[in-house]
């Protein structure tokens, strides 16, 4: 938790004993950029980078006479990551324009979404770390889902010069809006986090922060309870966050300034501060402040109108199916699932569900192997290991889910041993043969069936007549040193535990 936050949390006491109390309500507005081949409305390729305005034309550039057509994937991928967020997708779906100046807008206005959303609704339920450990789950409700375009970027340059790319002019985004409902600045970049962590296993954005694959404007007011009346605090937009962190601290700064600003009025002038009107900020991560960006109390007017050069979009059953179909189970009924099924931890459910090839290949070992909680530790230390060392997926490790279950299962029959299990699975990483063949070829079993494990036994009892009769005499620690001559006979492939039976059991019926 940044600084700034600690102290208005510090500040509580104070609060409490001047009569004061209150609570921070956000908003958030999360832009994503949505992973199609071409940008929204053109054919350009949707690709971040590159030299500046080489993936341009017409469309994007909004010159006149050219007709923007929306591009299938932007829809139906709109749509998945509707589904995924738990929202109804319309039946009938509109673009609008939305007019404002700004330099890296060529057309004058943005293609986007008002009156007739792609999705009403849906939710993202958070899992809310408590203090002891524990964790309690939180239902952030969703007014909507839209679709819209991407603006250029404006490159401040030397000498004051402002340059233009377009590049980005016409990618293909969804906006996520909120309901009020979440309550802390961690709250808020938790739910920012949770949408990326969803939206990037079904597959319909990179999530990449750095390349600014999800921005979030956050809106924060504060209700203030005092001398026994309620307040609010104006709301501030703070725009484009594009990381977990700067959400969680421009919040919390911005609340700490909120309370400050109420607390230094007067009396008499609190009255202006349930006029609700709306402040736009911009973040400052170098120095850690919410900077204004605009004149206080300024109102901009949209004129939102329907957008002519597009029909209104039908949405068939048959389309909804489609988008149903690539969303599949999402990474919270996984988690549960490996829980309640397979009887992990929450961490060790939580590390397999990071990532959905991830989190499908665990699923297929542990349905076909004796011990799914072994699969799983199997998983997080051997498999995720080689892979990190490899710098690869697990899918491209050149060994299957079918590797970790016959090894799992081997171990589970005492087969292998620990050890042994190990060695066998370098092996398998080498050259991608089963384990079973590994074990077979290299003599890796254990030695563990009862009849040649006898024999050994007997051997060692016959050719150690004086630790026999000092056991007899009552040196019971003769039987563990006779247990530690079947080992070495038998090249250390004996099971331990059932060498030390067999002698035991041999030395009773002496
Ligand atoms: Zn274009």
């Amino acid at each position: 938790m940044g600084e700034e936050f600690s102290r208005l949390r510090g500040s509580n006491k104070g609060l409490a004993e001047s009569g004061i109390s209150f609570e921070i309500v956000i908003g958030c507005e999360i832009h994503v950029a949505l992973l199609t081949p071409t940008k929204a409305f053109c054919a350009c390729e949707n690709r971040h980078g590159g030299a500046p305005n080489t993936r341009v034309c017409p469309v994007c550039l909004g010159l006149p006479g050219a007709m923007p057509v929306p591009a299938r994937e932007f829809v139906e991928r709109g749509a998945v990551a509707g589904l995924a967020l738990n929202g109804r997708i319309a039946s009938l779906t509109r673009f609008d324009r939305k007019h404002f100046f700004y330099p890296d807008l060529p057309k004058g206005y943005q293609i986007t979404q008002a009156e007739l959303p792609l999705c009403a609704g849906g939710f993202v339920d958070l899992e809310i770390p408590g203090d002891s450990g524990a964790s309690r789950s939180k239902r952030v409700r969703l007014e909507r889902i839209h679709l819209e375009e991407d603006a250029g970027k404006s490159l401040h340059g030397n000498a004051g010069a402002t340059l233009v790319d377009f590049n980005r002019a016409g990618v293909p985004l969804v906006e996520i809006v909120t309901k009020p409902d979440l309550r802390s600045p961690e709250e808020a970049a938790l739910f920012m986090r949770e949408v990326r962590d969803v939206l990037r296993w079904v597959g319909v954005t990179d999530g990449n922060l750095e390349e600014g694959s999800l921005r979030c404007d956050a809106n924060v007011n504060l209700i203030i309870l005092a001398d026994g009346a309620e307040w609010r605090t104006p709301i501030s937009e703070i725009k484009n966050l594009n990381s977990f962190r700067a959400v969680r601290d421009a919040c919390a700064y911005e609340a700490d300034r909120q309370l400050a600003e109420f607390q230094g009025a007067a009396p008499a002038s609190r009255a202006g501060f349930s006029a609700g009107f709306k402040r736009t900020m911009g973040w400052n991560p170098d120095r850690g402040v919410t900077v204004p960006q605009r004149e206080k109390n300024s109102f901009v007017d949209y004129r939102f109108a329907p957008e002519p050069d597009i029909l209104p979009i039908r949405i068939s059953d048959t389309f909804i199916a489609r988008a149903s179909s690539r969303v599949g189970e999402l990474p919270g009924g996984m988690r549960r699932r490996f829980m309640e099924t397979y009887g992990l931890s929450r961490s060790d459910a939580t590390v397999l569900t990071a990532d959905r090839v991830l989190a499908e290949w665990y699923d297929r070992a542990a349905r076909s192997c004796a011990d799914p909680r072994k699969a799983a530790s199997w998983v997080i230390t051997e498999v995720l290991a080689a892979a990190n060392a490899r710098s690869v997926s697990v899918a491209r490790l050149g060994i299957g889910p079918e590797h970790v279950a016959e090894l799992v299962n081997a171990l589970a029959v005492n087969l292998v041993s620990g050890a042994q299990a190990k060695e066998a699975f370098a092996e398998c990483l080498k050259t991608g043969k089963m384990p079973r063949a590994v074990i077979e070829e290299r003599g890796l079993s254990q030695m563990s069936d009862p009849e040649s494990l006898y024999a050994l036994v007997e051997a060692v009892l016959r050719e150690n007549g004086e630790a026999v009769a000092a056991w007899k005499n009552g040196k019971t620690n003769a039987a563990a040193w006779l247990t530690g001559q079947v080992m070495k006979r038998s090249g250390g492939r004996a099971n331990p535990r059932a060498a030390a039976d067999g002698v035991q059991k041999k030395l009773a019926e002496l």
